[in-house]
């Protein structure tokens, strides 16, 4: 038997972490840590505790260890076969749901899903839109049903490679955070990313390739007016609007994230 305090102290990861790890194996929260540091913590959870704190000396991602990570106030189940969600998609999902809420018939397609995390947030805040869930892994759609299921958010989830599982349809709304990231941009090799599913970041050498698709391939699966919302990096604002102009669409604007850089950039396809 040990305390909370002794853990902590040994323990040489940033405090922060610790207490997150230590948080997921007691159940005990930040603030209980904090005013009853003498609480006793038993020996199996000891144990699993410095498991989880050696997996994370070896840079193991904290929400992969956890199997958790809140996106949009709901907790989301994570694992190695998913992405894991970043607040700053929380501008593509806020710009959706001022689109969705406008609509008498609102419905959603969500490209590269994985984990679901954009697609649950929609359903969470609008339960009358229909909601599609589309990556092209069936590992990845495992976990999206999975939290689909435990946050009793009912989503549609289709396998397939891009638009290829919703031939014949057309939506009002299409939104997708694929990969961007420069297929030689050292950012790959920081913090969480070199864990992460590659095929999930890597947009190939100008990490525009999967955007270009969307931006040509999209306006045949949206109403006539229908918007495509697409996250992209920090420094890609400018090549996406050009891209989407090139394509035909119109109405073309460029949101910021919560770090006030370019972020999610949004068109619509022109009205007959
Ligand atoms: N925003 C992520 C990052 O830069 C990348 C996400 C993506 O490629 N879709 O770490």
């Amino acid at each position: 038997m040990t305390t909370v305090r002794a853990l902590l102290q040994e323990s040489e990861l940033p405090r922060r972490e610790a207490e997150l790890l230590l948080e997921a194996i007691t159940g005990l929260s930040r603030v209980q840590m904090f005013t009853r540091p003498d609480a006793d913590v038993g020996t199996e959870q000891t144990r699993q505790f410095k498991s989880f704190c050696a997996r994370r000396a070896s840079r193991e991602p904290l929400a992969y260890i956890i199997g958790e990570r809140e996106f949009w106030s709901l907790p989301l189940r994570v694992t190695p076969d998913v992405l894991i969600p970043r607040p700053d998609t929380e501008c593509l999902v806020s710009w959706a749901n001022e689109i969705l809420i406008q609509l008498t018939q609102p419905a959603c397609l969500d490209l590269g899903t994985g984990s679901g995390a954009i697609a649950l947030a929609i359903k969470s805040e609008c339960p009358s839109c229909e909601v599609i869930g589309v990556d092209v892994s069936a590992a990845a759609l495992e976990v999206a049903r999975l939290n689909s299921r435990c946050l009793e958010l009912p989503v549609e989830w289709r396998e397939g490679s891009w638009f290829e599982p919703v031939i014949g349809r057309r939506f009002p709304l299409i939104v997708a955070n694929p990969p961007y990231i420069p297929d030689n941009d050292s950012h790959l090799l920081e913090g969480d990313l070199p864990a992460e599913p590659q095929h999930a970041l890597r947009g190939g050498p100008d990490g525009l390739a999967c955007l270009r698709a969307l931006a040509d391939g999209g306006q045949d699966y949206l109403l006539s007016g229908g918007w495509l919302l697409l996250e992209h990096g920090w420094d890609q604002g400018q090549a996406v609007r050009e891209l989407l102009a090139v394509a035909g669409w119109v109405a073309i604007e460029t949101r910021l994230d919560l770090a006030g850089r370019e972020r999610v950039t949004g068109a619509r396809r022109a009205h007959e």
